[in-house]
């Protein structure tokens, strides 16, 4: 019995079902159930949601959010391997976890949840990233999600909730700042997964604004972001040349100076630019 159910622990999870971690798959499992209670935990009330989990793996964080309380649990995980794991998880919480065989870059995970639902996953950190930028910029706002809480290497989950004025600031830290409240929740040594990766992790954990921060057109504000900060060292008149002929006139109609740097300026002044340079034409 584990510290959390009525389960076996995860080493013997993993023994029983021969779930040697795959490099390929990113595959470094947390064993320690204490652990994934805390970050099902540090997600938020989970008892009146639904949530998607992606790369279940053995299912340590997947008992940490049924032991929390979570109302139903979507589960996605490539390797087929970790299926009997998995499935041994949901009879013991009796239809409250559905597992799916599926990349989860491939999957339809909408039509599959009810609101209010939560994002909670310790993912590959490049699969993680790739959904990170998808989940922040969907076709229509608000999102299907309430929350993310996802795992990242420490280096990424710095620079999701940097601030102006860094090296950390810039196109990650802008999207996710722009339409959630993110910060980082938890931070864990490599020792606490198995086998161990070579860097830190962090937990970052973001709300979703109803309304984002400041107006923009998101596809505009994504131009004038990537310019600026392709260039970071360059004066804003310099690095945003392309993005229209008379760009030193919008950015002070912006109320910003034309010989700031791209990590000088907050999300709300590149708001102001996106907006400046729409009307512009
Ligand atoms: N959540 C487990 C834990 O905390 O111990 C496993 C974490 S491990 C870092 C990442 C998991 O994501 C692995 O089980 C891996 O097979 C799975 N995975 C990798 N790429 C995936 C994808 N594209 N779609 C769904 N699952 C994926």
């Amino acid at each position: 019995m584990s510290a959390i159910d009525n389960l076996p622990p995860l080493r013997a999870v993993i023994a029983a079902n021969d779930l040697r971690a795959k490099k390929s798959l990113g595959q470094n499992f947390l064993l320690d159930l204490n652990l994934t209670a805390r970050i099902a935990r540090a997600a938020g009330d989970l008892r009146a949601c639904d949530v998607l989990e992606v790369g279940p793996g053995p299912g340590g964080l997947t008992r940490g959010l049924l032991a929390e309380g979570a109302r139903h649990v979507l589960a996605v995980e490539k390797d087929a391997r970790c299926l009997p794991a998995l499935e041994q998880i949901a009879a013991a919480y009796p239809g409250r976890l559905e597992v799916v065989n599926a990349d989860a870059l491939a999957l339809d995970v909408e039509s599959r949840l009810t609101p209010p639902i939560r994002v909670v996953s310790n993912l590959p950190y490049n699969v993680g990233t790739e959904l990170l930028v998808r989940w922040l910029i969907p076709p229509r706002w608000p999102p299907f999600w309430q929350s993310l809480t996802l795992m990242f290497q420490k280096e990424v989950a710095q620079r999701i909730v940097a601030r102006p004025g860094g090296k950390a600031y810039g196109r990650l830290a802008i999207l996710a700042q722009w339409r959630a409240h993110a910060s980082i929740v938890m931070s864990l040594p490599p020792e606490a997964f198995t086998p161990p990766p070579k860097i830190s992790s962090a937990v970052v954990h973001l709300e979703r604004r109803e309304t984002p921060l400041a107006p923009a057109d998101p596809d505009v504000l994504g131009r004038v972001v990537a310019a600026a900060f392709n260039q970071r060292r360059k004066m804003l008149r310099a690095s945003l040349r392309g993005v229209a002929p008379d760009i030193e006139d919008r950015i002070r109609i912006a109320g910003l100076d034309p010989t700031m740097r791209a990590e000088q300026v907050p999300i709300e002044g590149f708001c102001a630019l996106a907006r400046a340079v729409a009307k512009g034409g």
